[in-house]
């Protein structure tokens, strides 16, 4: 049996950003002491970490230093170079493993990888000249999303392809990347399952969450998900063998697309707590921050059980924009809860916050959550 890292230890992590700062919440309240590494400062994470560490994911010298310092190296961010988790892994372990971080950065790769393992993903070709563009067009055909193959996000390198003469364009307006050409899946829902892997192998995931988007952003997230029973149960078992296929140890994030009729296609992974597990802080036993370290930290996985239905909403920058928002509105309901991250220039998209809203259902949770931040512009 491998020894637990136990409280009182240091924990590392790549990246600083919101997901960084729950984990650290999560760790310290534990009695762990967290470690932040990430070019910036006064980052999300930093704010409420231990020791933050400013350096850029090239400077190799600061990684070895940071990994020594530490007795796991865990990430909230998964775009780190290949070479970055190498060098940390000589020192510590790295969870999940620097090649589930190879192949959930590369879409290609990414979807390649779900394919040959015989799990359903949206049908695709990959596209690397103009010759795999005309091939992609012929057999998957229109409609279609064109996406870069890498460092896309939010919608951010992906175009819509609605008709064979336009495919050109879209992929000289991605830059003639290296790119997936998938078919475009006229989806009933999104959704997704959160769910973690400890070192012995023990699989707990939270169900499946419902998510909405606005300009290709997670606007609105609502668990449980309103999607039939086998639906909601074969996105489960399909997540539980993709943490098995890829030998996760850690969290992983598992987005579908679900047909009216329930059939399902795995849109992407994240190899990381997610977003759309943000609720898990209030609403579940145990948060999937506090999952993601149990599972690195090789200690038994928690409850995932949901206390009460719940419903989260983004707080995004363009809130803002004519003055602070009206934070006591938004807490007069009392079931919502306010999550700030720290950032202090709330620029338009940028991810600022979250509520959450507990109901004795998901609609009822839905309605307060979009209600409570509707209050903060009143
Ligand atoms: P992604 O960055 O791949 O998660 O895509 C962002 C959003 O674009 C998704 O959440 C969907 O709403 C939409 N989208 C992406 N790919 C497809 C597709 N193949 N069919 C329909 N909608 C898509």
């Amino acid at each position: 049996m491998i020894e637990p890292i136990l409280p009182g230890s240091a924990v590392g992590v790549l990246g600083s950003g919101q997901l960084g700062r729950m984990f650290a919440i999560a760790a310290r309240r534990m009695g762990y002491r967290v470690h932040t590494f990430s070019p910036d400062s006064d980052t999300p994470t930093g704010q409420v970490s231990d020791v933050e560490i400013t350096a850029p994911y090239e400077d190799l010298d600061a990684i070895r230093k940071f990994a020594q310092s530490v007795r796991v190296v865990t990430f909230e961010f998964e775009n780190v170079p290949s070479a970055a988790a190498a060098t940390a892994a000589e020192f510590a372990p790295v969870r999940p493993a620097g090649s589930v971080l190879h192949v959930a950065q590369n879409r290609i790769r990414e979807k390649a990888f779900l394919a040959k393992a015989g799990l359903p993903v949206t049908p695709f070709r990959t596209v690397e000249s103009a010759e795999d563009l005309a091939r992609a067009v012929t057999e998957i055909g229109c409609p279609a999303v064109l996406k870069t193959a890498a460092s896309g996000y939010d919608g951010k390198g992906q175009v819509r392809v609605v008709s064979v003469d336009q495919s050109e364009a879209a992929w000289i307006s991605i830059g003639r990347e290296p790119a997936v050409y998938e078919k475009f899946i006229a989806f009933d829902r999104e959704v997704s399952v959160i769910a973690a892997r400890s070192v012995d192998g023990s699989v707990a995931d939270y169900g499946v969450v419902e998510n909405r988007h606005a300009n290709h952003i997670l606007d609105v997230s609502i668990c449980p998900a309103r999607v039939p029973h086998p639906a909601a149960a074969r996105a489960r078992e399909i997540a539980h063998a993709v943490l098995e296929a890829l030998d996760v140890v850690g969290v992983m994030c598992v987005e579908f697309f679900v047909e009216p009729d329930g059939g399902l296609y795995i849109n992407e992974l994240a190899p990381r707590p997610h977003n759309s597990g943000h609720f898990t802080f209030d609403a579940s036993i145990t948060s999937q921050f506090e999952q993601q370290l149990r599972a690195v930290c090789g200690l038994p996985l928690g409850s995932t059980e949901l206390l009460r239905p719940a419903a989260m909403a983004n707080l995004l920058g363009d809130l803002w924009a004519q003055r602070e928002p009206k934070w006591a509105a938004a807490l007069a309901h009392p079931d919502v809860k306010l999550h700030l991250y720290g950032k202090l220039n709330p620029r338009k998209g940028r991810k600022m916050g979250h509520l959450t809203a507990l109901a004795q259902d998901a609609e009822s949770a839905l309605s307060m959550v979009l209600n409570a931040r509707a209050a903060l512009l009143a």
